[in-house]
């Protein structure tokens, strides 16, 4: 490319830098994109299928944001996004992925992760959230919510990205209706089921 274009190398691997990140990011937020949040679960799926430790996902939805958006206009709005995207990341440890996944919609990835440790990391983030006010002109400021569903990617749970998607879903869902602001994760069965077959074997 550098020798059709008369570019430098290294403007041209400036160039496909630029491209990655841009293919790789939410311009809003700056947060990773859902095209790389794929790509992490894929990653961390393969991962837990070879190592065996489980990694956590979460579904965040802010609470009401509508009414944000109705009560003072489409840009405020976007600075509650920005913000609970500050907020989120500055909840996480450097391996773990913050992704913008749809509107109003954040995933968390975590790999390597005790349930102890899901459940401290999930209330931190949503005490933060709560706790953080957005100021949305020089007189405003808005308090917002989220509502959190996670579910574990574990060993002996065959696990697609979908299905594992699907699952921290539900308990997004679950959590909004039992009132929002609040975290649900599913644990998925505490036994891997090949030990049950096990004992079953010994009767
Ligand atoms: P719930 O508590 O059930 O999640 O209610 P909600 O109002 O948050 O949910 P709903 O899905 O009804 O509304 C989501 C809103 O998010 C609707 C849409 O206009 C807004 N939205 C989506 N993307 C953006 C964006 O990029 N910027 C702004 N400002 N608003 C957005
Ligand atoms: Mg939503
Ligand atoms: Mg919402």
């Amino acid at each position: 490319i550098a020798k059709a274009t008369g570019m430098s190398v290294e403007d041209v691997q400036a160039l496909i830098d630029g491209l990655c990140e841009l293919s790789l990011k939410d311009p809003l937020t700056g947060l990773a994109n859902r095209r790389f949040l794929y790509a992490t679960l894929d990653r961390e799926i393969d991962r837990v299928t070879r190592a065996g430790d489980s990694a956590l996902l979460m579904m965040l939805d802010i609470d009401h944001f509508k009414s944000i958006n109705d009560a003072h206009g489409h840009l405020a709005g976007d600075l509650v996004l920005q913000s609970v995207a500050r907020t989120l990341s500055a909840c996480v440890r450097p391996m773990d992925t913050v992704a913008r996944y749809g509107g109003e919609e954040f995933a968390v990835v975590l790999p390597s992760c005790q349930a102890t440790f899901a459940r401290a990391v999930a209330e931190r983030m949503r005490r933060a959230i709560e706790t953080t006010p957005v100021r949305i002109s020089p007189v405003e400021q808005v308090n917002v919510t989220v509502s959190v569903g996670g579910a574990f990617a574990l060993q002996w749970i065959r696990s697609t990205k979908q299905l594992w998607a699907e699952r921290a879903d539900q308990q997004l869902y679950l959590a909004k209706q039992a009132g929002r602001n609040q975290i649900l994760h599913y644990e998925g069965p505490a036994t891997p089921p090949s030990l049950v077959v096990q004992k079953d074997e010994l009767a």
